[in-house]
């Protein structure tokens, strides 16, 4: 008898995403190894405890492995595991040198059949950059880690303490007795502050300017990208932020850097804000982004820059789609 073993990894829980992932899987299995169906005796699956909405050995009925046992079962939350993630083995009847088959984000957890990679994407505010890593991190199926959030809560966390942002000291002691950190649901990133969830009221210009200022002190910015290594150094990510590929993560296997007219950044960011029912000024709102991008590559250690082997893409007169269709070109080529 010969056991083979896989996983892989989905976006969000739903019946969709695990039927296509599992089926995927299978096939994968089925023919790297040269299987027959009837020569597979039975299946376990294991997925992790975010996923609830269908069975993994339901979509390998469906998939028709009609006549081998199946069997389903949930694992234990674990701290800094793989979200989103299906496990299988398949006991097969033969004898055979078995190809055990790790894809999307799973590909991780066999560093020695396939390899973990991170892409970092910099640029100023409203460059596209946060739309085309989300995009980029949802088709590479891997994980995206908005670091901008992670000041953004910083800051938000200063200003209910009535701190002066400015305050290095002040800001540094608060954030010792605040538990920042970063969960995922449904591939979503959700900051959290202590055991709150803030990420609905990062998005202010109040918010931008004050995670602007805080981002400046070293001691607040070495505990955010200590964060960020960690997580980068567990999983393939795209991270998007300011230093990334300068900075947070020197070696990133793929570097971009985003950029476009202050006008275009601004009119981007102006059209969000209308859309989400804010009221604002579009002259206030260009003067502030002008301000920020200022303040954040004027600052002394990781300021805003582009690294000298990312690739630079202007934006202004491109389409999200042409962004990314730009971004996975010069990745393909680098492969
Ligand atoms: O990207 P976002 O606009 O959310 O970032 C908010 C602020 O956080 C930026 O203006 C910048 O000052 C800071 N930031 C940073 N380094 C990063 C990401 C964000 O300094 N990697």
């Amino acid at each position: 008898m010969t056991v083979i073993r896989g996983a892989t990894t989905i976006s969000k829980d739903s019946p969709e995403e695990i039927r296509s992932a599992v089926s995927e899987l299978l096939e994968q299995i089925e023919s790297r190894n040269a299987l027959k169906r009837e020569e597979v005796l039975s299946i376990v699956f294991s997925s992790t405890s975010d996923i609830h909405s269908f069975y993994p050995a339901k979509a390998a009925r469906e998939a028709g492995f009609a006549s081998c046992s199946l069997f389903s079962a949930q694992e234990p939350e674990i701290e800094g595991g793989l979200a989103l993630c299906i496990r299988v083995m398949l006991f097969i009847e033969k004898n055979i040198e078995p190809h055990h088959v790790y894809l999307r984000g799973a590909r991780i957890l066999r560093k020695d059949i396939a390899q973990k990679y991170n892409i970092a994407i910099d640029g100023p505010a409203g460059s596209g950059k946060s739309t085309a890593a989300k995009l980029l991190a949802n088709d590479c199926h891997i994980l995206y880690l908005d670091t901008g959030a992670m000041y953004r809560a910083c800051a938000l966390a200063a200003l209910r303490a009535g701190i002066d942002v400015a305050d290095e000291a002040q800001v540094c002691d608060l954030m010792r007795g605040i538990a920042l950190t970063v969960l995922y649901q449904d591939g979503v990133q959700h900051t959290m502050l202590d055991k709150e969830d803030v990420t609905a009221l990062l998005r202010s210009p109040e918010i931008s300017m004050a995670a602007s200022t805080v981002s400046r002190h070293p001691s607040v910015r070495m505990k955010m990208v200590e964060k960020q290594r960690e997580i980068a150094g567990k999983m393939s990510c795209v991270l998007d932020g300011r230093d990334i590929g300068t900075f947070v993560l020197p070696d990133a296997d793929f570097k971009f850097f985003l950029t476009a007219a202050p006008e275009v950044r601004a009119k981007r960011r102006y059209d969000e804000m209308v859309a989400r029912g804010e009221k604002v000024d579009f002259e206030t709102l260009k003067k502030e982004i002008v301000a920020r991008d200022e303040q954040d590559a004027t600052r002394q250690l990781a300021p805003l820059k582009k690294a000298e082997d990312a690739v630079l893409i202007d934006t202004s007169d491109m389409t999200i789609e042409e962004v990314l269709k730009t971004i996975k070109r010069k990745m393909q080529e680098k492969i």
